[in-house]
């Protein structure tokens, strides 16, 4: 089933390639993650084995599951989904390097005490949501700036930039307005200087949207059905859920 694995990163390579080369970007300044959701450690560790060395999860329970069976080969994880305030204990102890999906206070204070009880800090992206669909996870764009200032006042969250989902749409022009939108926050809360935060990454772009994404300034594309096929589950199981 993961028999493509490795040329599909090929060809995502040279669309990370292309895609710099046209915006007059060097291929090295747009990082792939791997979203790894629904796919068994078998067939990350094809990709990992291929040479790619971050991945990412949506849920804890599937980080849980798949993290002890990827030990042994050299890798980082990123979390990309809604995380539930009860589950920070658990990704904590799965080394994970960046929460990029930081959307809300309440979620920072939460992940704030127990950094602290453990003496350690976490990159974090805030994510954004710029397409304006309810079904999506993100703080409103009017509210990222007072979320970013609110949440650099915890010293154990290093603000390194913004994540954003884009519209699903066939509209280009829709689309890349999510881009735009969330390269321009990144700029203006980048001349905030609030001290502590560091506006550099824009985590942005995925399988289908990724040129117009490091077009717009993508540091990080988050590319999962290109690499690995077609997932069983629908992405609202992901995205929309309820708690
Ligand atoms: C699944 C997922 C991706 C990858 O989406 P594809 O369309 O499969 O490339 C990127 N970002 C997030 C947050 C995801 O949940």
């Amino acid at each position: 089933m993961y028999q493509d694995v490795s040329n599909n990163i090929v060809r995502i390579r040279q669309r990370i390639a292309a895609a710099c080369m046209a915006s007059g970007r060097a291929p090295g300044e747009v990082r792939l993650l791997m979203a790894t959701k629904t796919v068994p450690a078998n067939g990350i560790r094809i990709a990992l084995e291929a040479g790619e060395t971050l991945i990412a999860e949506n849920r804890v329970q599937e980080l849980k599951e798949k993290y002890d069976a990827l030990k042994d080969i050299p890798h980082e994880n990123h979390f990309i989904g809604h995380l539930q305030t009860n589950k920070i204990k658990d990704l904590l102890k799965c080394e994970v390097t960046c929460i990029q999906s930081v959307d809300r206070l309440s979620l920072a204070e939460k992940l704030h005490q127990q950094l602290s009880a453990a003496n350690r800090t976490m990159d974090i992206l805030i994510q954004v949501n710029t397409s304006g669909e309810e079904s999506k996870f993100g703080v409103h764009p009017s509210q990222a700036a007072e979320l970013v200032k609110q949440v650099a006042a915890f010293g154990t969250l290093k603000i390194k930039g913004l994540m954003t989902i884009g519209l699903f749409s066939t509209d280009e022009v829709k689309v890349r307005e999510c881009f735009r939108i969330l390269r321009k926050l990144r700029d203006e809360i980048a001349a905030m200087d609030v001290p502590g935060v560091e506006m550099k990454e824009l985590s942005m772009g995925m399988s289908g949207d990724m040129e117009m994404a490091i077009a717009e300034g993508a540091t990080i594309v988050r590319v999962g059905t290109a690499i690995f096929g077609q997932r069983p589950t629908p992405d609202s199981f992901y995205w929309n859920e309820k708690f």
